[in-house]
């Protein structure tokens, strides 16, 4: 297709957007120019990768470590029954789907797992990150990244019918570690798999975080969000917590610089158990798991039995054994990437 003048206000595809007076031509200039990086391409990562291409971000960076099922359907706005019968990876589905969209956009998919050897190589010369995770242990390792490189990132995450989303400007507002010291320990709270997921309250946090990359991409910091909005479709609630006093000069990230996920020190470690068709992730530093509560969660999703030393579910064709320490054996498959993915989606953080 023959490309007009992006930055024409008649012929441009994105005239309408320009003539958003806050945008406008300079605004979408800027965004032509920029490169954002989103990180998870699951339900938000759909939406904000969508929003970002069809809004003429120069350059997007899509990383995603999961193939499509057909569960991703309901939510997982960019992909449809042929790539789930094509076992696509969600970041390659992506960058096809976004391409027949927007073919000035330059894409760069990556399948891979984020994790403390890749994300410093992946953030480098993006603009703005933005989260499409789906667990504390990368966000926290999102957060040491963005704010050792000083990179804008949007933090957003959804579980039933409520969402919630913060901007974090390194060195100008709260990180998260400022918010929240440490990650919940493992299993401590429910996950889409377990409790269930709305497609609506993801079109709505996606949408937030996208706008406020436009904001950011545009060259317009000033009109984004200073609070932590939380919301409940199901209860029609909206919070917006006001952060004004909340950096703190003792947090250990944006106040002290340390950067304990991204050096590899916290965060899960990984090992293939040979010969046994599973993959061991251990989490070093957490807080122990309540054995109980996880057995109630797992129980959504499997068969459960459990002693006083460990929770055993068999959910699928997986069997995910959780110790009290947090530590997991994930049978079913020696892929370090898809272990994590099982952990994530059923464990949680
Ligand atoms: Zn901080």
């Amino acid at each position: 297709m023959p490309q007009a003048d992006p930055l024409d206000l008649q012929t441009s595809r994105y005239a309408r957007q320009m003539r958003f007076a806050p945008l406008g031509v300079e605004g979408q200039r800027k965004l032509l120019e920029s490169t954002a990086l989103v990180v998870g391409c699951g339900a938000l990562g759909s939406v904000i990768a969508n929003t970002l291409a069809r809004a003429g971000v120069g350059q997007l960076r899509i990383v995603d470590r999961d193939f499509l099922e057909l569960n991703n359907l309901q939510r997982q706005v960019l992909y449809d029954e042929d790539d789930v019968a094509a076992g696509l990876p969600k970041a390659i589905a992506a960058k096809n789907r976004l391409a027949r969209i927007n073919s000035t956009v330059e894409m760069d998919a990556v399948v891979a797992d984020v994790d403390h050897t890749n994300i410093e190589r992946l953030l480098a010369g993006a603009n703005c990150l933005i989260d499409g995770t789906d667990n504390f242990e990368t966000r926290f390792l999102l957060n040491d990244a963005a704010v050792k490189l000083g990179v804008p990132w949007i933090y957003g995450g959804c579980l039933g019918a409520e969402g919630q989303t913060l901007t974090i400007l390194p060195g100008e507002t709260p990180c998260l570690r400022c918010l929240m010291p440490d990650p919940p320990p493992p299993g401590s709270s429910p996950t889409c798999d377990s409790a269930g997921i709305l497609g609506t309250v993801i079109s709505v946090i996606a949408s937030i975080e996208a706008n406020e990359a436009l904001k950011i991409l545009s060259g317009h910091r000033e009109a984004i969000s200073r609070t932590w909005t939380v919301l409940d479709l199901w209860d029609n609630t909206l919070r917006q917590i006001k952060l004004d006093q909340a950096r703190s000069a003792d947090c250990p990230c944006c106040g002290r610089g340390e950067y304990p996920w991204l050096s590899g020190e916290r965060g899960s470690h990984t090992a293939v158990l040979c010969g046994r068709n599973s993959v061991q992730l251990s989490f070093p530093g957490r807080e122990a798991v309540s054995l109980d509560q996880l057995a109630d969660k797992l129980s959504a999703v499997g068969q459960v039995s459990r002693n006083k030393y460990l929770v055993r579910a068999a959910i699928g064709d997986y069997q995910v054994t959780v110790f009290p320490d947090g530590r997991a054996v994930i049978g079913g498959t020696e892929d370090i990437a898809e272990a994590r993915s099982v952990y994530a989606k059923y464990v949680g953080n």
